[in-house]
């Protein structure tokens, strides 16, 4: 079984009630985050999960809202790491290794602080990052991960990542249009997590910064048919755009189930979702 928790179901507009985008998979005892928006470690917490829990930190793309809190799960897996520090391991697309490098230099100062303050911590955070845009991802553990490029332009490259673990496999695909890549990647698995937008909603919004939204990421109905298309069974949605109030899912969900026939999961930050046996 592979259990899907939303850590945050929000957009990148600040909502008091749902937290940035993040997926926490899990795999038996194994915790992999994908994706470290704003409020992550505040939900992961929730989710009965630490920062130096993770065996994983999977970045989908370098969108500030996919990655605004990666520093306080650099800053925390290494605090709160009290016996041998093992290394935070983090994957993302290329680039990412540059933007890791320069979170550590803004933390640099925070980092000094701490090792003169503590006898028993002499070593900066601990981080090993690889980058990658398609093929396995060498990670140590009992899922065996994978990636495929995804259609996000212009923000290049972007990525999406498939769990298999037992007999179960799950996608979560960050933001993407349809495309090959994640098609492939969906194939045969029985889960996926998508983010989608409303387009039919955006789209009468006068505000052209809000409709460029609208060109590179997935509505409803296209995650839908990527999930159809690949014989998915159970769809997960999330960083809703525009959110919907608490508890107001069902239009949204009526919206999928005209285009995609399995079982269809959405809801608040937290919302768990179990595949497999
Ligand atoms: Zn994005
Ligand atoms: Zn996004």
């Amino acid at each position: 079984m592979i259990a899907i928790t939303l850590l945050g179901t929000g957009s990148p507009i600040p909502d008091p009630n749902r937290a940035g985008p993040a997926t926490l998979i899990q795999t038996g005892e194994e915790n992999y985050l994908v994706d470290a928006g704003r409020g992550v470690l505040m939900r992961l917490a929730a989710a009965g999960c630490g920062a130096n829990m993770l065996n994983g930190v999977l970045i989908t793309h370098l969108h500030s809202d996919h990655i605004t809190d990666l520093n306080d799960v650099i800053t925390s897996a290494w605090i709160t790491s009290f016996a041998e520090q093992k290394p935070l391991q983090i994957v993302g697309p290329p680039g990412t290794k540059e933007v890791v490098d320069r979170l550590l230099h803004f933390l640099s100062f925070d980092i000094k602080y701490r090792i003169d303050h503590h006898e028993d911590l002499n070593e900066p955070p601990a981080v090993n990052v690889t980058e990658i845009e398609s093929g396995i991802v060498e990670l140590e553990g009992n899922a065996r991960i994978s990636t495929e490029p995804t259609d996000h332009r212009p923000v290049d490259p972007t990525i999406a990542f498939r769990f298999d673990y037992g007999n179960d496999a799950v996608v979560v695909a960050g933001d993407t249009i349809p495309c090959a890549g994640l098609d492939k990647l969906c194939t045969g698995a029985k889960g996926l997590v998508h983010t989608v937008i409303r387009k039919d909603i955006i789209e009468n919004i006068p505000l052209q910064r809000l409709q460029d939204v609208c060109d590179y990421h997935s509505s409803v109905e296209e995650a839908s048919q990527t999930a159809e298309r690949a014989g998915i069974e159970t769809l997960t949605l999330t960083h809703y755009v525009p959110a919907f109030p608490s508890g107001q899912e069902e239009e949204w969900r009526e919206i999928a189930a005209q285009y995609f026939s399995g079982t269809i999961e959405l809801g608040d930050d937290l919302h768990r979702v179990e595949i497999g046996e």
